[in-house]
């Protein structure tokens, strides 16, 4: 289910279409089967949107052969 509302928002983003979730975050309940959602504001300090930026660019380390790929600053 979540794959689905991820992979359509996805598709939204590079149609241009729609209301995408930006600064909106989407809570669903299994168990009760209900969704709910939240206002987000953006973070000033936020490294990686905010007033200055530490991360700008995407890189993959590994660390181990067992190790997922990790963010890392740039
Ligand atoms: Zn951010």
């Amino acid at each position: 289910m979540i794959g689905t509302l991820q992979a359509t928002e996805a598709v939204k983003l590079i149609l241009g279409k729609g209301d995408p979730l930006i600064g909106r975050l989407l809570i669903y309940s299994s168990l009760d089967m209900s969704f709910r959602e939240v206002k987000l504001r953006r973070d000033r300090d936020c490294p990686i949107c905010g007033e200055h930026p530490l991360i700008t660019e995407l890189l993959e380390s590994y660390q181990t052969s067992a190790a997922p790929p990790v963010l890392t600053a740039a």
